[in-house]
């Protein structure tokens, strides 16, 4: 029987993350269900995105700021391009959803919460907060997830993964809209397991998930991103096909691919570089890779090497992401290393 108690007990930041991801979950979700009339309202088919991008961020870090003591965050958004006359609809949209959660927040307000995401992630602990992940997913009414991780000394210590339209019945396929629209929500503490809660509610009594180790009598069963653009599709091909591989990837948006890899829904999440040059930014990686290495999988770059938190807010010294479950993660660094990826 896990003990529930003491993972629960043991990340102090642990009830602010949950209390701030649930509260952007559910206000990304009320854009995003109003999305049609926050782009007419302000001109801008991608204005959905922008306006639920600054919101999360905002309402993540004024919950953080009341209820925790840790304030320093390596956020995505910047508050400046806000900020300018151009913006002015966007912004209006921002404050307005933002006020719904925090009635007595000023415009003020709202736009200095966002701003004070611009840590460069240089100090012994702070946050890392992709407040939507899987914008495109967003777009399309796929999937998309809140992602806040905290990173102590170079080691992500906590994680919190909110995914508002990704369905908790691993009957479903994760790639399409939960139908009930209840989303999932996941957590893992360091040395304390992936837990995932009921009804995406932080309220409830968590449940312990586990990636199962892979046995070569088993199928693999990868997932990668929907993007072309962000995982090598052919080398995905060649590298599955080097283990005899025939099922294509599950295509999905955003960091859900490590919480479905971390509840044993698939036994790899492949993010092969497109280029040589693109670097993996922290807040892509930090809160999903612990949902996933807590929940037993294994979680390095495509040579092998562990994900290195210690560089600021880019992931500099890795190329690309393989996780996977134990068993065939090393036998997907090894097929990586035949097919000439490192
Ligand atoms: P996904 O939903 O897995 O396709 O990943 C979404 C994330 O990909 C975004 O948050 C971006 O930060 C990141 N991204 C953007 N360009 C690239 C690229 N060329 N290679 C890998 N990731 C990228
Ligand atoms: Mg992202």
């Amino acid at each position: 029987m896990p003990d529930t108690g003491l993972y629960m007990s043991a990340h102090p930041l642990l009830p602010a993350a949950l209390n701030a991801v649930a509260t952007a979950s559910a206000l990304t979700r009320t854009v995003q269900s109003a999305r049609d009339e926050v782009a007419g309202h302000t001109k801008d088919d991608r204005s959905p995105v922008t306006v639920a991008d600054y919101a999360a961020q905002a309402v993540i870090a004024m919950i953080l700021r009341s209820q925790c003591d840790e304030h320093l965050i390596v956020g995505e958004e910047q508050a400046d391009e806000l900020r300018q006359d151009s913006h002015n609809a966007i912004r209006s949209a921002v404050v307005t959803i933002v006020q719904r959660w925090r009635p007595q927040a000023s415009e003020e307000d709202v736009l200095e919460a966002i701003g004070t995401c611009d840590h460069d992630g240089t100090a012994g602990g702070y946050w890392t907060l992709d407040p939507i992940d899987g914008t495109k997913g967003f777009l399309r009414g796929q999937q998309y997830a809140i992602a806040l991780g905290y990173i102590s000394s170079g080691t992500v210590t906590l994680g919190v993964l909110g995914c508002p339209n990704l369905p908790i019945d691993t009957a479903m396929n994760p790639a399409e809209p939960d139908p009930l629209a209840c989303g999932s929500l996941y957590a893992a503490v360091l040395g304390r397991g992936a837990w995932e809660y009921p009804g995406a509610d932080p309220n409830e009594t968590p449940l312990q998930i586990n990636c199962p180790e892979w046995t070569p009598d088993r199928p693999v069963r990868p997932c990668a991103s929907v993007e072309a653009g962000h995982s090598n599709r052919s080398a995905t091909d060649d590298l599955l096909e080097q283990l005899n591989v025939e099922a294509e990837p599950v295509r999905l948006d955003s960091q859900a691919k490590y919480a479905v890899l971390a509840r044993g829904q698939a036994d790899a999440y492949l993010r092969l570089p497109t280029s040589g040059t693109y670097v993996e930014k922290i807040w892509d990686h930090a809160a999903g890779s612990i949902v996933a290495t807590e929940a037993g999988a294994v979680v390095t770059d495509i040579t092998g090497a562990p994900l290195d938190f210690t560089q600021g807010a880019r992931l500099s010294t890795n190329r690309g992401v393989i996780a996977a479950a134990n068993g065939l993660h090393q036998q997907l660094i090894e097929a990586s290393q035949a097919i000439g990826l490192t």
